[in-house]
């Protein structure tokens, strides 16, 4: 299993980044990435913090730890600027928070962060074939998301990416030890988002050359 979108206590998660990880390891993950909840108040704080644990931590518990950041709620004009700023701190996992239909996420985040040098569009809503194929002009990932409430638009994020040609990712968006969900869940979380099992073999594949390409 692979998540590259995690909560610490870096920003609303409940665990600080040697448990989280620890607990993943346990739970069979190959690699994670950690993405708080960011903006131009906390960049700095968070971000050298996780690059100062990744590597250790990830040698130390058997997985690929990456350092990164969710863009949250930045207004959009500033998404570019932000996703900038976080590439120079050294953020190796770049996720924009997507708009979400059960939070008031500004119109107009998805178009700015697909224009902007981020990996994920997590949790993207009612995202239109326009900016799917964005995406997909981009090499920016879409997200099926296991998390309540964001995951109420898995379907129609996975039908537009699929029209697109688009690249998935399935992310847990972890917040809590019980959002580490077994591989089983993830699949069939999936497959109700409409993929086929191929498709969702195809979302594995997507999240495991994204971790490649990082590293490299
Ligand atoms: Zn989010
Ligand atoms: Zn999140």
């Amino acid at each position: 299993m692979i998540d590259l979108h995690t909560h610490t206590v870096y920003s609303d998660g409940e665990l600080i980044p040697a448990e989280l990880t620890r607990r993943a390891a346990v739970a069979g993950y190959r690699a994670m990435a950690i993405t708080d909840h960011g903006d131009f108040s906390n960049f700095d704080l968070i971000i050298p913090r996780l690059v100062r644990v990744a590597a250790e931590l990830g040698e130390a518990w058997g997985l690929t730890v990456l350092p990164g950041i969710e863009l949250t709620h930045i207004p959009p004009a500033m998404i570019a600027a932000a996703a900038r700023e976080v590439r120079a701190l050294g953020a190796k996992i770049v996720v924009c928070h997507g708009e979400t239909i059960v939070e008031p996420v500004a119109a107009g985040t998805n178009r700015a962060a697909l224009e902007a040098d981020i990996d994920i569009l997590s949790h993207p809503g009612l995202i239109t074939a326009a900016e799917a194929a964005l995406a997909a002009e981009r090499g920016i990932c879409l997200e099926i998301t296991t998390r309540k409430g964001h995951c109420l638009t898995n379907g129609h994020v996975a039908r537009m990416a699929l029209a697109a040609g688009t690249r998935l990712v399935i992310n847990n968006d972890a917040h809590a030890p019980g959002d580490l969900v077994s591989p089983e869940m993830a699949r069939k979380v999936a497959l109700g988002a409409g993929l086929t099992e191929e498709q969702y073999e195809q979302c594995r594949r997507n999240s495991e050359e994204l971790v490649k390409k990082v590293l490299k």
